[in-house]
């Protein structure tokens, strides 16, 4: 049923925009569609590029300059690359490649499904920056109806610290609605109309708090949102990641809420990837999405496990084809340890986050009772975000076979909360990057980097004293080292036989000064082979 929609899908957006290819060939419709490959991942043309900086985070981080990539594939990577005829030619112009960054926990899910027009605004430093933006996006809105920016934002990534007024919104005619993952909630005045109507209270600055603040985000959730926003959020998403280079999202689940609810962080867990899913039909998907299945059952409940045991009994982890696929039960498990035990049984990979040293111990603790009755070495066991995290707690961790997710923290709050990169960096323990955003903290990875590599915050403060990485660490965190958490050894790496996902970047992310590094931005990102940005600089 899928394929054949994705090839129906597929052949209707060739037939369309090859309407003047089929008039010079004079082929007939029919003889055109049986021409045509049976799923858009087929129909990727091949490419070679050439006079780059490609670093590939092979073993030996090989730096060469070209990469020929052929059925979605790498098939030669080196300096002196036999092109066959016929293939596609990208000079890079000397500029630098990594391969297609992978996010190994975000909630990419929660930003494709938000009510309005939905538009991320992580790459924008300054609040007339900000406006800037949103006027670009207006152009695109029709009036009257919402533009939003719901997670992916912070106040604190604005110069001015804070976030835009109402008197500073009205420069967009359009309502606007913020509600930022650091810093509160603002609207503007024709916003602020709409929502008076439905009863929510506007400051006259805008700001919106208190018992308004769940009111304000669940009435427009009940009115803005149809499967059509949901999956034009979707996509807006995925686009705008891949603008940054992110070619995999591992999607770590929401809080479950049946009807239409107040909270950044809730959505309904069972229809909310219905919106990629359809995107995957039509073929249009921009990057790679990896779901995990987020539940809370309580240690307490009765009969036990009762969401966890329907999952287990009737999902498949791991199941898919290379756009979309299943991964494991997080980044929340539920049901205590009886719920480490049934998913143990079952063979599935099991992820928990930890906000505090007092947390994290006792998930390990946890965890040890179990590895005791079940060996977890094999199932990629995870630990997400470890802010406080001593070298005891790595090796415990270790000797279990599960690994660390970093990244998470400066961001969040601003202040020092860990992780030791340093000192995991060194260790044997698996790490890998992930960003955690989406509805507490922003996605964009450069803004991430730039704090893990300089140790300072966006307001300049040093927060990570000793424990900064390298740049060729960060960016090995964020592909190479998250093949093991995605479990696809054939992504994060420009290697034979990988899939053919990359970044070219608008500059050299291993030289430019500190400041530059937040703004970088990809020029070009492939995906299997397939062109999913293109800024047509090259
Ligand atoms: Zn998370």
């Amino acid at each position: 049923m899928a394929k054949k929609d994705a090839a129906h899908g597929l052949w209707r957006r060739q037939f369309l925009g090859g309407a003047g290819a089929l008039a010079f060939t004079g082929l007939s419709g029919a003889k055109l569609l049986a021409q045509q490959p049976a799923t858009a991942t087929t129909a990727v043309a091949d490419l070679v590029m050439v006079n780059g900086k490609i670093h590939t985070m092979d073993p030996n981080n090989r730096v060469v300059s070209q990469a020929l990539i052929q059925n979605g594939r790498f098939a030669a990577v080196g300096n002196n690359v036999a092109v066959p005829r016929g293939v596609r030619r990208i000079d890079l112009k000397g500029k630098t490649v990594i391969p297609g960054l992978i996010d190994a926990h975000n909630h990419i899910v929660l930003v494709g499904n938000r009510p309005g027009w939905h538009t991320p605004l992580e790459h924008v430093f300054t609040i007339p920056d900000a406006i800037a933006a949103l006027n670009a996006r207006a152009a695109e809105v029709p009036r009257g109806e919402f533009i939003t920016t719901v997670g992916p934002v912070s106040a604190m990534q604005f110069m001015e610290r804070r976030l835009p007024t109402l008197a500073e919104l009205d420069a967009v005619d359009r309502p606007v609605y913020i509600q930022a993952a650091q810093g509160g909630t603002r609207t503007n005045t024709q916003g602020k109309v709409w929502l008076e109507a439905r009863g929510v209270m506007v400051a006259a600055d805008g700001a919106i708090t208190g018992p308004s603040l769940a009111n304000s985000l669940q009435a427009m959730r009940k009115e803005l949102l149809t499967p059509e926003t949901r999956k034009r959020s979707a996509l807006d998403a995925l686009k705008y990641y891949a603008k940054l280079g992110i070619t995999t999202h591992r999607d770590c689940g929401a809080f479950h809420a049946d009807l239409p609810s107040g909270g950044v962080a809730n959505e309904n867990t069972y229809t909310m990837h219905n919106a990629f899913l359809a995107l995957h039909r039509e073929g249009t998907m921009p990057a790679r999405l990896r779901i995990d299945f987020l539940h809370q059952d309580s240690a307490t409940a009765n009969p036990p496990l009762p969401t966890l045991s329907a999952r287990l009994k009737n999902s498949f982890p791991f199941f898919g084809d290379e756009w979309i696929k299943t991964g494991g039960i997080g980044e929340f498990t539920g049901g205590g340890v009886e719920g480490l035990r049934a998913i143990a049984k079952a063979g599935w990979r099991a992820e928990d986050h930890a906000l505090s040293l007092a947390m994290v111990t006792n998930l390990i603790k946890d965890r040890e009772t179990v590895n005791a009755e079940i060996p977890l070495s094999g199932l990629r066991w995870i630990i997400s975000h470890v802010p406080e995290f001593p070298m005891d707690l790595a090796n415990r961790m270790n000797a279990m076979g599960m690994g660390v997710l970093l990244g998470w923290g400066p961001l969040r709050t601003g202040t020092n909360v860990g992780p030791p990169y340093r000192m995991l960096m060194t260790h044997p323990i698996k790490k890998g990057y992930h960003s955690d955003g989406g509805d507490i903290t922003i996605i964009n990875p450069w803004v991430n980097f730039s704090t893990i590599t300089t140790g300072k915050n966006l307001a300049g403060q040093q927060i990570l004293g000793d424990q900064t990485l390298t740049r060729q660490e960060v960016l090995w965190l964020a592909t190479a080292a998250n093949k093991w958490f995605i479990e696809e050894d054939d992504l994060g790496s420009i290697e034979i036989g990988n899939h053919g996902d990359l970044a070219v970047l608008d500059r050299d992310c291993f030289a430019v000064p500190d400041e530059d590094l937040k703004h970088t931005r990809s020029l070009l990102t492939v995906v299997g082979g397939k062109v999913v940005h293109n800024d047509g600089v090259l």
